[in-house]
């Protein structure tokens, strides 16, 4: 495979094409069985739905084909091995899912980021439910602390 050398650059650009592609493919297979609820988890509201995993799919899908050895960068590649990813993801992929309406989700992403960091996800559940409970006008779980007899006063 000589040729491989001299064309890396081109496949390392063309791969990370192929791995959005990857993604689109694990999610289509998926798809029909998520739980979309019809209503935001935090304010509850039925308008401009969309469905957040705690797990970044694309890094879950990045990291398991990496330490399996598969080749994801082509249509066949993936499509082989699409089950078997879905199969041992089962809990990440729809179980750990929330039904946020698009202000939510673009609100939670830009604090953990496009493609949240997979040691993120119960932060994220944490910080889902403390919004939750602030659109409910419900005391955060956390009391504020130190506060004194000052807090009543403000
Ligand atoms: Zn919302
Ligand atoms: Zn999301």
């Amino acid at each position: 495979m000589e040729i491989k050398k001299f064309t890396l650059l081109g496949k390392m650009a063309k791969n990370t094409d192929n791995k959005r592609i990857a993604v689109k493919h694990v999610r289509d297979k998926a798809k029909s069985a998520y739980e979309k609820k019809d209503h935001c988890h935090i304010c509850g509201t039925g308008q401009d739905l969309e469905l957040h995993h705690t797990h970044s799919i694309t890094l879950l899908l990045n990291l398991w084909s990496q330490r399996k050895g598969y080749d994801i960068s082509t249509d066949t590649g993936i499509l082989a091995v699409r089950d078997e990813f879905i199969q041992e993801h089962h809990k990440e992929i729809y179980d750990d899912v929330y039904t946020l309406c698009n202000p939510h989700h673009v609100q939670l992403h830009g604090v953990y980021g496009k493609a949240p960091a997979l040691g993120t996800a119960q932060k994220q559940s944490s910080w889902i439910e403390k919004q939750r409970a602030k659109c409910a006008g419900e005391v955060a779980e956390k009391k504020p602390t130190n506060f004194g007899s000052f807090a009543k006063f403000y």
